[in-house]
Formats: C-alpha cells, structure tokens, sequence
C-alpha cells in the first residue's frame, strides 16, 4: 500500500503548527509541515524534531500561486494525491491597526478567502478516496454571517449558491469597501469576519459537489472553529494552547474510514455547529 500523506497550511507556527504535532502522532503516514518562508518551516520542523516527531517540509505560500501549483505538482508526484488537506493559513488585522478598512479588507480577502479557494481549486483533484479535508474558519464567520443584511445571509445560507456567485459576493465586499459603502450594502464592519463567512461557504459548497461528482470516495470536506487560542494572531489572553486548539481541526482531519459525516459542516468543540 501506498503511503499516506497529510498536508498543513501555515504550519510554522501557531495552530497550523500544533495540527502538525498531533497528526505526527496519530496520523499513519507522511505529515507535511509546509511554511511561506523556508527558513520559518524549518526552524519548526527541527523544533518538533527535538521532541522525537519527524514531519517533513515544503515550502508553500498560498498567496503566490507558483508555489501552490509546484506543491501540488510534489504531491502528486511523490504520493499520487493527497490523503488530508488542512487549510490552516490566514492573517488577520489587529484591532489596533490603522490600516485603513480597504486595504484590511483587500489584503485580508485575498489570503484568508481567494488565496484558500486557489490552494482548493489545485489540491482538490488530488485528494484521495476516503480523503479528508479541512478548512480551518472562526466563529467570527458565523457571527458575522448573522451580522449581514437578510438578503446576503439568504443568499450565504443557500443551498443553490454556487462558487461564482459567491466569488462575486466576496468581490462586491471588497469593492464595496473600497468606496466606503460596504455599510450600506449589508456588510459588518469585519474584513476578517467576512473572509471567515466567505470560506465556511465555500466548503459547504465544495462538499456538495464532493458528494455529487465522487458520491463513492467517502472524502469528507468540513470546516472548523478552532476556539480562541494563544497564537500571535490572537493574543496571550485566549483560554485555549494550540495544542487544545488542534483538536477539532485534527478530529476532522481524523475521522475514521467508512465515517459519513460530518460533511459539509462548519463544526466546533467536535460539534456540528448551525449555520
Ligand atoms: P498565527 O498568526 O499564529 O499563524 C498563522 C500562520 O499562517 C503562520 O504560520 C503564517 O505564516 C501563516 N500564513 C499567513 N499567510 C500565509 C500565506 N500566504 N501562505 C502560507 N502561510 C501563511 O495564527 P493562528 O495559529 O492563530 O491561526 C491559525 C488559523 O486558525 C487561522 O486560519 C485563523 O484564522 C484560525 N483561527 C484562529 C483563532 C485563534 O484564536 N487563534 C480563532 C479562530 C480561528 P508566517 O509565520 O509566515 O506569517
């Protein structure tokens, strides 16, 4: 048999960092820690090497498509596909910046929600029968999701939305915001909360077409609230470690063969949380 292999996003630090520890654990197989910066990653990888783990590097930065295009080219290559996809990686704003709200919410977007949807459209070929893939949201997607106006949440929770219709709705954010009349168009005041609605969307959609055009390859497609975790991005205030905020994200990425769902969820606390 051929061997497995799990890929994590982001991964040099923080969550992304902590999933790599866990799968190193539990996961049979090859567990990729890949990093934008080659000299990040690696520090990681030594440092989860002195703790006796052994996660294997490649670099990867999902703003920059080469870099997508030369990972995914490495793991069919090498493995023939991938068995677990997380997607990890994000940025976010401090409250404090005063970057003005257009460029937060253009730079923000194009990480968080377009660059993800670009590891998606590259990597998704690639996954496995009985693969599993998840996209590491917030439940500031949720709450922001509740925050729009009624005619943009009916269109979010959608079953017929499709991902060109939502790519659009991202676009008319970013454009919106630039004009400063996202207000008024039913948007909150949250680039990052809207990047988060835009991507737990995007799986809920990517899922069902998982179940239309391979409805016999068992992968299961999920995303996921982490909690509030002690990283860079959130602060030494937040209750949980990382390691506390790996579970849920490495459960997903861990559901047995054979399992049926959750598919297609926005899942906390290993929970199915509503939409
Ligand atoms: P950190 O800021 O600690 O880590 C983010 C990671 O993403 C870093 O490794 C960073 O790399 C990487 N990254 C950013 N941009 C890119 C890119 N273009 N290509 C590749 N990697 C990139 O954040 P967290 O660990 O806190 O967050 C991890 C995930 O969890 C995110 O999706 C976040 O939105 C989500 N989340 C976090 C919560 C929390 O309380 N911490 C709560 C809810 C969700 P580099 O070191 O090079 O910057």
């Amino acid at each position: 048999m051929s061997t497995k292999v799990a890929v994590v996003t982001g991964s040099n630090k923080g969550i992304g960092f902590a999933i790599v520890r866990a799968l190193c654990k539990q996961f049979q197989g090859d567990v990729y820690l890949t990093s934008r910066d080659v000299g990040r990653g690696q520090a990681a990888v030594e440092s989860l090497a002195s703790e006796g783990l052994k996660p294997l590097f490649h670099q990867l930065d999902i703003n920059d498509l080469n870099s997508i295009v030369t990972a995914a080219a490495f793991f069919k290559e090498k493995y023939g596909g991938v068995d677990v996809l997380i997607n990890n990686a994000a940025i976010a704003f401090k409250v404090a910046d005063t970057t003005p709200f257009a460029t937060q919410a253009e730079v923000t977007m194009k990480t968080n929600f377009f660059a993800t949807r670009d590891m998606l459209t590259h990597f998704m070929p690639l996954i496995k029968a009985g693969g599993r893939v998840v996209n590491v949201s917030s439940f500031v997607g949720s709450r922001t999701l509740n925050n729009c106006s009624p005619e943009l949440q009916q269109r979010f929770r959608s079953e017929d939305l499709t991902e060109d219709e939502l790519v659009g709705l991202m676009q008319r954010f970013v454009e919106k915001a630039k004009k400063d009349e996202h207000k008024q168009d039913g948007w909150p005041e949250t680039a990052y909360g809207v990047s988060k609605t835009g991507l737990t969307t995007l799986s809920m959609i990517l899922a069902r077409r998982l179940s239309k055009e391979r409805p016999n390859d068992g992968i299961l497609l999920n995303a996921c609230c982490p909690g509030w975790v002690r990283t860079d991005m959130a602060g030494q205030k937040a209750p949980k470690s990382p390691d506390e905020g790996a579970v849920t994200p490495v459960y997903l990425a861990l559901l047995p063969a054979g399992a049926t769902e959750p598919h297609g969820r926005f899942v906390s606390e290993k929970e199915v949380q509503l939409w």
